[in-house]
C-alpha cells in the first residue's frame, strides 16, 4: 500500500477530519460505551434447537410446563397401597390385618382394582397409586398374614405417606425455566421430564475470524525463515466458542488490501460479527483498519484504547454488525477480547455476563506500569507464609507462555505508575477455582527440571516453576514463597557454586552439572578443532567475527567476560537472557559464536567447545521439607531414573 486514500464512508461523513478523531486514544470506558451504544438494544433471533444439542445455549423465552410431573400420584417406595384410616389403631401389639387385592402394580401398570376399606394392593416404586388408596406402607414394615391373601401391619400410616402427588414436582402451567437461563445438564433434565424435545434458544452469533500478517503460517505446516505460527486464529476461535458464539476461522491472510477487503466483505455478508487480529497499528503494511470504514456505517468507533496490553484495539460497527481488529500480539489479543469483546458477544448470544472469580494476594515485587493506561498484569499464585502471593508472569505482550503459567491477572489503574512491592491486590482468576500448586520452584530455569518433575506430574501433582533468576529465587525462598529455589551462582572468592549463598533456614540440595562451552556452526574454520582459548583468540583476530553475549548477572556472563579478558568485540552488546537465544542467534547466522550449555547447543545443531561445568543446585526451605510435594521431588531427584533422564538430556548428576 503506497497511498492512503480517504475512505468513501469517511468522505461521506465530512472527510478526513472526522476520521482523525477516531485515531485519538480513548479511555477503556469511553471505548466500551461507544461500542455498546452502537450495538444495543437489538433483537436477537430465536431458533428451536433439539434438546440434545441445546447444552450451553441461553433460553430465548420462558418455558412453561405443559404437563404435571409426576403426571399421576406415584408410589415412592416398594410396598402396599392402603387406606391410612385402616391403620389408625395399629401398633406393635395391635396389628391391622388387610386383605390383598388381586393385582400387583408395577411401573407403567395402570391399576384396575380400587383399594376398598380393609384391603391393600402390592405396588412398586414409581407405580400409580390406585383409586381409594391414600398412603403406601413399606414392604419392610409388613408381615405375611395367616393366609396367603392377608398381610399384617404393626404401625400407623399418615395420609400421603410415601406418595408423590401429581404436579408436586412440576405443576402444569408453571414457569419451568426463565428466559436467559443457560441450558446445562440439570436444565436438560427438567425439560425432558416435561416431554419437551425442542428448546427456544437465542441463535448463536456466527463469528468470522481472520488472522492477518505476511509472516503467519498455520500450525501443522513448516515454518519458513522469519515466519511465525498463527496463534490468534486458534485462540480467538476457542474464546468465541467459550462465550456463546459460533466461530468460523477463515484462515491467515497476507497484508494485502485488495485480498483482505474481499475476504472481509464476504465474511461480513455471511456472519453476524467479524474479528480480525493484527494490522491495526499504523505501521507500514497494516491495512485492515483502512478497510473497515468502507464496510458500512457508522464504521470505526474507537481506534486506540488506553489499555496495556491492547492499545491498538480497533472497534467498529458496520451496518449493525460488530467488526473488531484485535492487536496482533496474542496476549494483547486475548486481554482485549476478554475485557471488551466477550461481554458484547455474550449479550448477542443472550448469555448472562461472565462471573469473575477473584482472590486477594500480596505482590512480592514492584511492578512498573505506564501512566495513563489501564494495565493488566498476569500473575501466578503461590501460597506464602501469610496467604496468597501473586508473582507477575509477564514477559511482555509478545509472550504466550505467560498465559499458560498465570492463574489470573491484576489491574493497575491508569493513574498509577507502579504497584509497590508488598501491596495487596485483587487477582481475577482465569478459571472459577484456584488450585494451589503442590510444589513450587522459583529461581533459575533449566530443561532438566522438567525431567525430574515428570513423575510428580504423572501422579497428578501440580508443579509450578517460575523463572526469575537465581537471586530472585533466593529472595523468594527467604520469604517462604517457594519450596525450593533452583540456583547456579558462582562465588568468585571461593570459586565454589551455590553453598556460600545460603542463609539460615535454607539448605543445599545437590542438583546436577551443566557443561558450558563455546557454540559455533559446524564447519566454521575459526573454531573447528581448536581449544576454547585458541577459538577466542581466532575470533578476536577476525574483525568480521560477530559474537553474542549474555545479560548482566547471568553466571554465563561472568565466564564470557573472563574469556574476553577486557576485549569488547563486535556483538558484545547483544545480550539476550537465555541459552536458547544464544543458540538461535548462532544457528541463524545473526552471530558466529557465543557461550551456552551443551544440550541447548546440540538441540540447535551447533558444535560445542567445552569450557567449564556449572553447578545447578537447589536451596531448600527447611520448614517446607515435610510437604508431600517436596518429599516426592527429593525422592525423584535421588532416583536412578532421574540420573538416567538427566544424562539423556546432556546433564551430569551431582
Ligand atoms: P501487528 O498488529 O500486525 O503489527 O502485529 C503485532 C505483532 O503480533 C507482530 O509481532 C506479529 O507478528 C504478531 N502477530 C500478529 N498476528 C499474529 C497471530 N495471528 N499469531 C501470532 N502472532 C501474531
Ligand atoms: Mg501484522
Amino acid at each position: 500500500m503506497t497511498h492512503d486514500p480517504v475512505p468513501p464512508a469517511a468522505a461521506a461523513r465530512g472527510g478526513s477530519h472526522e476520521q482523525e478523531q477516531f485515531l485519538a486514544i480513548l479511555s477503556r470506558e469511553e471505548a466500551v460505551s461507544r461500542f455498546e451504544a452502537a450495538l444495543f438494544p437489538r433483537r436477537e433471533e430465536t431458533v428451536l434447537r433439539p434438546l440434545a444439542s441445546a447444552l450451553g445455549a441461553a433460553l430465548a423465552e420462558d418455558v412453561v410446563a405443559p404437563v404435571d410431573v409426576p403426571p399421576f400420584d406415584r408410589a415412592n417406595v416398594d410396598g402396599f397401597a392402603v387406606r391410612s384410616a385402616d391403620l389408625a389403631g395399629a401398633g406393635e401389639s395391635v396389628p391391622a390385618t388387610l386383605t390383598l387385592n388381586g393385582e400387583t402394580i408395577a411401573c407403567g401398570t395402570q391399576p384396575l382394582l380400587p383399594v376398598r376399606p380393609g384391603t391393600a394392593t402390592p405396588i412398586a416404586t414409581g407405580g400409580p397409586v390406585p383409586r381409594g388408596a391414600d398412603a403406601i406402607v413399606m414392604v419392610e414394615h409388613t408381615q405375611p398374614g395367616e393366609a396367603a391373601e392377608l398381610i399384617e401391619i404393626r404401625r400407623a400410616a399418615s395420609p400421603g405417606q410415601f406418595v408423590s402427588h401429581a404436579g408436586s414436582d412440576i405443576a402444569r402451567g408453571e414457569v419451568l425455566l426463565r428466559a436467559g437461563t443457560l441450558i446445562g445438564s440439570r436444565e436438560t433434565g427438567m425439560l425432558a421430564a416435561c416431554g419437551i424435545s425442542t428448546v427456544p434458544g437465542v441463535r448463536r452469533p456466527r463469528v468470522a475470524i481472520l488472522s492477518t500478517g505476511d509472516e503467519l503460517v498455520p500450525p501443522g505446516e513448516a515454518l519458513r525463515p522469519a515466519a511465525i505460527y498463527d496463534v490468534n486464529g486458534a485462540i480467538v476461535a476457542a474464546a468465541v466458542a467459550e462465550n456463546g458464539g459460533e466461530p468460523n476461522f477463515l484462515g491467515a491472510f497476507p497484508d494485502d488490501e485488495t485480498t483482505l477487503e474481499t475476504a472481509m466483505r464476504d465474511a461480513l455478508a455471511s456472519h453476524d460479527m467479524l474479528i480480525l487480529s493484527g494490522g491495526t497499528s499504523k505501521g507500514a503494511g497494516d491495512v485492515s483498519h483502512r478497510i473497515v470504514p468502507r464496510l458500512g456505517s457508522p464504521g470505526i468507533l474507537a481506534h486506540g484504547v488506553a489499555l496495556k496490553p491492547g492499545k491498538p484495539l480497533c472497534l467498529a460497527v458496520c451496518d449493525g454488525k460488530p467488526v473488531v481488529i484485535l492487536p496482533g500480539f496474542p496476549t494483547s489479543a486475548m486481554f482485549t477480547f476478554h475485557d471488551m469483546i466477550a461481554p458484547v458477544l455474550r449479550r448477542m448470544a443472550g448469555l448472562p455476563p461472565r462471573l469473575d472469580h477473584t482472590v486477594e494476594a500480596s505482590v512480592p515485587v514492584r511492578i512498573a506500569s505506564e501512566l495513563g493506561r489501564t494495565e493488566f498484569v498476569m500473575t501466578s499464585l503461590v501460597e506464602g507464609a501469610e496467604g496468597l502471593v501473586a508473582y507477575p508472569t509477564g514477559k511482555g505482550s509478545g509472550a504466550i507462555t505467560s498465559f499458560a503459567q498465570a492463574d489470573g491477572f491484576l489491574r493497575i489503574e491508569a493513574l498509577a505508575d507502579h504497584l509497590p512491592a508488598g501491596s495487596r491486590a485483587r487477582v481475577t482468576l482465569f478459571t472459577p477455582t484456584l488450585r494451589v500448586p503442590d510444589l513450587v520452584l522459583i529461581g533459575s530455569h533449566c530443561v532438566g527440571l522438567d525431567r525430574i518433575a515428570a513423575p510428580l506430574v504423572r501422579r497428578g501433582m501440580l508443579v509450578r516453576t517460575l523463572a526469575v533468576g537465581s537471586l530472585g529465587g533466593l529472595a523468594a525462598a527467604r520469604r517462604g514463597e517457594c519450596d525450593l529455589a533452583p540456583i547456579h551462582l558462582l562465588d568468585e572468592a571461593s570459586g565454589t557454586y551455590n553453598a556460600p549463598f545460603l542463609t539460615p533456614g535454607l539448605e543445599l540440595v545437590r542438583g546436577w552439572r551443566r557443561m558450558q562451552g563455546i557454540v559455533h556452526r559446524p564447519g566454521d574454520q575459526r573454531f573447528e578443532g581448536r581449544s576454547a582459548e585458541e577459538a577466542v583468540t581466532a575470533a578476536l583476530a577476525d574483525p568480521d567475527c560477530l559474537m553474542v553475549n549474555r545479560n548482566q548477572g547471568a553466571g554465563t556472563r561472568i565466564l564470557i567476560d573472563r574469556l574476553l579478558g577486557g576485549a569488547r568485540p563486535d556483538g558484545y552488546f547483544n545480550q539476550p537472557k537465555s541459552h536458547n537465544a544464544v543458540a538461535a542467534a548462532v544457528a541463524q547466522g545473526r552471530a558466529d559464536w557465543g557461550v551456552a550449555i551443551a544440550p541447548v547447543a546440540t538441540a540447535a545443531g551447533l558444535d560445542f567447545i567445552p569450557l567449564t561445568e556449572e553447578h545447578y543446585d537447589f536451596a531448600l526451605v527447611t520448614a517446607r521439607r515435610e510437604r508431600p510435594g517436596v518429599a516426592a521431588f527429593l525422592e525423584a531427584l535421588a532416583s536412578p531414573e532421574a540420573a538416567r533422564a538427566l544424562e539423556d538430556a546432556g546433564f551430569a548428576k551431582a
